[in-house]
C-alpha cells in the first residue's frame, strides 16, 4: 500500500515541537483534568459491560466471536469517553484499555458467580426453608466457583467439551481476543489529529469527494504547499477536521482508493502511473486559509 509519497503524509515541521512543548508544560494538570476522569469512566463502563454480558451470554454467546464483540463495544465506549473528556494520551489510553478489559472480565465472572450463588440459595430454600448457604457443604467464593466451572467443563462445539486447565486456557484466549479488538478500536481513534496549540481532538467538519482541480487548489492553501507531482492526479475522498477552538488549525485528509485506471498514453505520464495505487495524505491547514479551503471543498465537490 502506498501511504502517500514524500511531503503529502508529513505534518508541518513545527507541529511535533509544539506538541512536545504542550505535553511537557501541562502534564500534571492534564493527568488530573483528562486522564484520571477517563480512567474512572473506563472502569465504570467495564463493570457495566461485564455485568450486562452475564445477562446476554445466557441467550447468545457465539464462541470466539462474542469476546471480539465485547472488545469492540468496550473500545467504542472508551473512544467516546476519550473524545468527550479530551483525553489525548496514547500510552494512557492503551494501559487504560488493558485495565478496562481485565475489569470487564472480572465483573463478568463475579456476576456469573452471583447468579450461581442466588440460584443455590433459592434451591436450598425450596428444599429446606431453614437452610442458609452457610449450612451447605460448599466453599462460597469466586475462585471456588471458577474451579467448579472448569471441572464441569466448557462446551466448545457440538460434542466437544474441554475440562480443567483447558477451560482456563479458553478464558485466557477470550480475554486476549477482547483486549486485542478493544485496543484496535482505541488505537485507530488516534488517527484523528490533536490540536498542537490547545491539545483538543479535532472535530470532523466535512467530507465527500474532490475532483483533481479542487485538490490542486487545496494543495496551495495548506502548510507547507504541496507540489503537484507528489499526489495522484485523480478524484479523491476527503475529510476535513478542525480544532473546536476558533482560530486554531485544521487538517485535510485525502484518500485515493485503490482501483485500476487506464491512463491514455501512460508512458507519457510517469507521475500518474506512479500513483495508480491506493494513497493517503494529511495536509495541515493554517487558520488563515480555513475559510478559503472550505469554499474550495464546497464549490468543487462533484454533484451527487
Ligand atoms: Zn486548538
Amino acid at each position: 500500500m502506498n501511504r502517500g509519497a514524500g511531503a503529502t503524509g508529513l505534518p508541518s515541521s513545527r507541529r511535533p515541537q509544539q506538541a512536545a512543548l504542550l505535553q511537557k508544560q501541562s502534564m500534571p494538570a492534564n493527568l488530573i483534568r483528562t486522564v484520571f476522569p477517563w480512567l474512572l469512566v473506563a472502569v465504570v463502563a467495564a463493570v457495566g459491560l461485564g455485568l450486562l454480558t452475564v445477562v446476554v451470554q445466557d441467550h447468545w454467546a457465539p464462541l470466539w466471536l462474542f469476546p471480539c464483540l465485547q472488545g469492540i463495544v468496550l473500545g467504542g465506549c472508551l473512544t467516546a469517553a476519550m473524545r468527550l473528556l479530551q483525553m489525548t494520551r496514547k500510552r494512557w489510553a492503551v494501559a487504560g484499555t488493558v485495565l478496562a478489559v481485565c475489569v470487564m472480565f472480572a465483573a463478568q465472572f463475579y456476576g456469573s458467580y452471583r447468579v450461581y450463588r442466588n440460584a443455590l440459595v433459592q434451591k436450598s430454600a425450596t428444599v429446606n426453608p431453614q437452610l442458609t448457604l452457610d449450612d451447605m457443604p460448599v466453599e462460597d467464593n469466586l475462585l471456588y466457583y471458577l474451579r467448579l466451572q472448569a471441572l464441569t467443563g466448557r462446551p466448545l462445539t457440538k460434542g466437544t467439551t474441554v475440562y480443567g486447565g483447558w477451560v482456563w486456557a479458553t478464558w485466557g484466549l477470550d480475554l486476549l481476543l477482547a483486549a486485542g479488538t478493544a485496543l484496535l478500536v482505541v488505537v485507530l481513534a488516534f488517527r484523528r489529529p490533536v490540536c498542537p496549540l490547545c491539545g483538543r481532538w479535532y472535530r470532523a467538519v466535512s467530507d465527500g469527494q474532490l475532483l483533481p482541480r479542487a485538490i490542486a487548489r487545496a494543495s496551495q492553501l495548506v502548510e507547507p504547499p504541496v507540489s503537484r507531482d507528489s499526489y495522484p492526479q485523480r478524484e479523491a475522498q476527503f475529510r476535513m477536521t478542525s480544532c473546536p477552538t476558533a482560530g486554531h488549525g485544521s487538517q485535510l485528509e485525502l484518500f485515493w482508493p485503490n482501483r485500476v485506471r487506464r491512463f491514455k498514453g501512460s508512458k507519457k505520464q510517469p507521475a500518474a502511473q506512479k500513483h495508480s495505487g491506493e494513497a493517503r495524505a494529511r495536509w495541515d491547514v493554517p487558520p488563515g486559509s480555513t475559510v478559503k479551503l472550505q469554499d474550495v471543498l464546497a464549490d468543487d465537490s462533484p454533484p451527487e
